[in-house]
């Protein structure tokens, strides 16, 4: 490689939510023996590596600026598809999209899925993912057969829960500075149809709600809740539950119809009308403290006419990924964008914690004005941020002049949450401090942690802005 990085590849990456970004030099490998000759290439140099999927994580995870960023969408070929079994290999940069879009017509879904399709299976592995089923199914990284990864050092590494069990364990929500996903082997889920049985309803305030979930979950495949975080008083969090179930071998009458990829693509227009693309842009008119309240008081107010003893049917798509219905919805947050804040903590302390976070909020006069609650369960992963309870996560619109309050605002809320026991998820941070970190990892699991860093990149080749900002120059 002649000179390295080179001037020409520089480029500006944001996060998702558009209020950050940095230019870094952006590299777009097409094979694991490109992603190896770049590490030789830039070790020594001075400049580290970033590793980066679809680039859909809320804050820095995926940003390397002034460094060599690797962009890992092209690395995007399906390896290997058994329709009998519905194991399935694939290269890191297969988006979730492509795969169920891939394996949907043989009766086949990923286990778990964020609230988008567009992230690619390395950022979901690398941030170990959940869904809004994480208490019945465990994080992504539980449905992980095997994994290759290649190392700093320059070593390929096969990993499963049983082969070098202890990388597999911290190279999943490894948050991609220990080593690159190079192939993935999921065991998907077998279903027997393409539409789930869907029940929502109103709940009154928070408390109600979780009881709600706490008492729905041993029969629920899906549970999440939607939160209005511009309501106070005894209607503090009240909101909409959804919840849905897979269909059982039998009770689909036409499944070769439902598990058509065609069945589940969300439309173009609202009403048959307007056309979704430019709907973002008419959102922006809401996208303020007095709009929040007017959306999520009209959100309620509809909740309130349903019925939570009939079902609906809702494809898998529309349910699992509503957040792409409105495309470019982020946007619709103005030039500064957004954040998000995901909270989780034990279910004891959960109610009174997240009720302490919502005043907070309230009181700075920077309410949330997208909540979403979902139940948990813990998992053997070394940086582990689920609980045994629930999490809150909490969309922050950015302007010019509020960056400090928000800090503030996150500093306090995560004072919170650590009191109660709490965790944060990387995937939505881009405030938590180091000192907030290492308390909520705790002496040990810090260690460890450190210590596989060692063990993986010796050099400290790989890094992010996220990994600096929490960990420093571990
Ligand atoms: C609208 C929306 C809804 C979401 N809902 C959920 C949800 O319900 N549950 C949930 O858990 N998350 C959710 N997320 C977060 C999202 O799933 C994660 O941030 C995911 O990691 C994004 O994947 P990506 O491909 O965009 O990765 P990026 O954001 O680009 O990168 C994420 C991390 O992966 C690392 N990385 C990327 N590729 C590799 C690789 N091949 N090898 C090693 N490391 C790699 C990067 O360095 C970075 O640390 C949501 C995000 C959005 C935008």
């Amino acid at each position: 490689m002649a000179s390295f990085p080179s001037a020409d590849r520089l480029a500006l990456l944001t996060n998702f939510g558009h209020s950050i970004g940095s230019v870094a030099y952006v590299y777009r490998p097409t094979h694991a023996e490109q992603i190896a000759e770049l590490y030789r290439s830039a070790a020594g140099t001075g400049f580290t590596v970033g590793m980066r999927g679809a680039g859909r994580s809320y804050g820095d995870a995926s940003l390397n600026g002034g460094h060599v960023a690797l962009d890992l969408q092209r690395m995007n070929r399906i390896l290997d598809w058994n329709p009998g079994t519905g194991v399935i290999r694939v290269e890191p940069g297969v988006t979730i999209g492509q795969l169920w879009a891939y394996t949907l017509e043989d009766g086949w879904w990923p286990p778990v899925v964020p609230g988008t399709m567009f992230p690619t299976l390395g950022g979901c592995l690398a941030m170990n993912i959940h869904g809004k089923n994480n208490y019945v199914a465990g994080p992504i990284g539980e449905h992980v057969a095997q994994f290759t990864a290649l190392l700093p050092t320059g070593e390929e590494v096969a990993c499963s829960p049983t082969q070098n069990a202890d990388l597999f364990h911290s190279l999943i929500g490894g948050l991609g500075v220990l080593g690159v996903f190079t192939s993935i082997t999921l065991q998907l889920k077998h279903i027997y149809s393409g539409n789930l049985k869907g029940y929502a309803w109103a709940s009154p305030n928070l408390r109600q709600m979780m009881d709600e979930m706490e008492s729905l979950k041993a029969d629920s495949d899906y549970l999440v809740g939607w939160v209005d975080g511009t309501w106070g008083g005894s209607g503090l969090g009240r909101g909409q539950v959804h919840r849905a179930h897979y269909f059982a071998p039998g009770e689909d009458p036409s499944p070769a119809q439902s598990l058509r990829v065609e069945a589940q693509v969300l439309p173009d227009t609202f009403f048959g009308l307007v056309p979704k693309s430019i709907l973002w842009q008419f959102m922006r008119f809401f996208m303020n403290t007095p709009g929040a309240w007017l959306t999520n008081t009209a959100k309620y107010v509809h909740a309130r006419t349903l019925d939570h003893r009939h079902h609906f049917l809702q494809s898998l798509v529309a349910f699992n990924f509503l957040l792409d219905y409105v495309p470019n919805w982020e946007k619709s947050y103005g030039r500064g964008g957004l954040i998000q804040y995901q909270s989780f903590i034990p279910r004891a302390a959960a109610a009174e914690a997240f009720a302490d976070l919502l005043k907070l909020t309230q009181r700075r006069g920077l309410p949330t004005y997208l909540g979403v609650l979902k139940r948990h369960r813990p998992d053997k992963f070394l940086l582990s941020h689920a609980v045994d309870g629930f999490s809150l996560a909490m969309d922050f619109k950015v302007t010019g002049g509020n960056r400090p309050a928000l800090q503030r605002l996150t500093d306090d809320m995560s004072r919170i949450v650590l009191d109660a026991g709490g965790r944060f998820y990387f995937a939505k941070d881009s405030t938590l401090t180091r000192e907030v970190v290492a308390e909520s990892l705790g002496p040990d699991t810090l260690a460890r942690f450190c210590a596989m860093k060692a063990r993986c990149d010796p050099q400290s080749l790989l890094q992010t802005e996220l990994y600096r900002r929490v960990f420093g120059s571990i």
